[in-house]
């Protein structure tokens, strides 16, 4: 990876975090426990409570994510960053652009 490339993963991250902490904010005000409201229905609040497990499995992706971009964006300067973490082999370009926050190859990430 040459200092052109890491500059244009870097300005990616970015941006990457900027959506990721809007998604978090919208996703953490749809996990805001739900109230036994008596406006709303005994199904629909079923629907809500379900709704709610789905956005907490999305929220805990997200922060996930999130926290694997800093991760990336904290590497980049480093010799070893765009390097396999297991099998040491260069990850390819188009991969370390689409999932900057892996630091495993396709290979061994279908291993684990
Ligand atoms: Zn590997």
């Amino acid at each position: 990876m040459d200092e052109k490339q890491k500059q244009d993963l870097k300005v990616k991250i970015q941006e990457q975090i900027k959506i990721l902490k809007k998604d978090i904010a919208s996703l953490e005000e749809a996990t805001r426990p739900i109230s036994p409201d008596n406006a709303i229905g005994r199904i629909s609040r079923m629907e809500a409570i379900s709704a709610k497990s789905v956005n907490e499995k999305a929220l805990a992706n997200a922060k996930a994510r999130m926290n694997g971009l800093l991760r990336a964006l904290d590497n980049i300067g480093d010799p070893d960053f765009g390097y396999c973490a297991i099998c040491d082999e260069e990850i390819p370009i188009g991969r370390i652009m689409l999932v900057p926050e892996s630091d495993v190859c396709v290979k061994c990430a279908q291993k684990a």
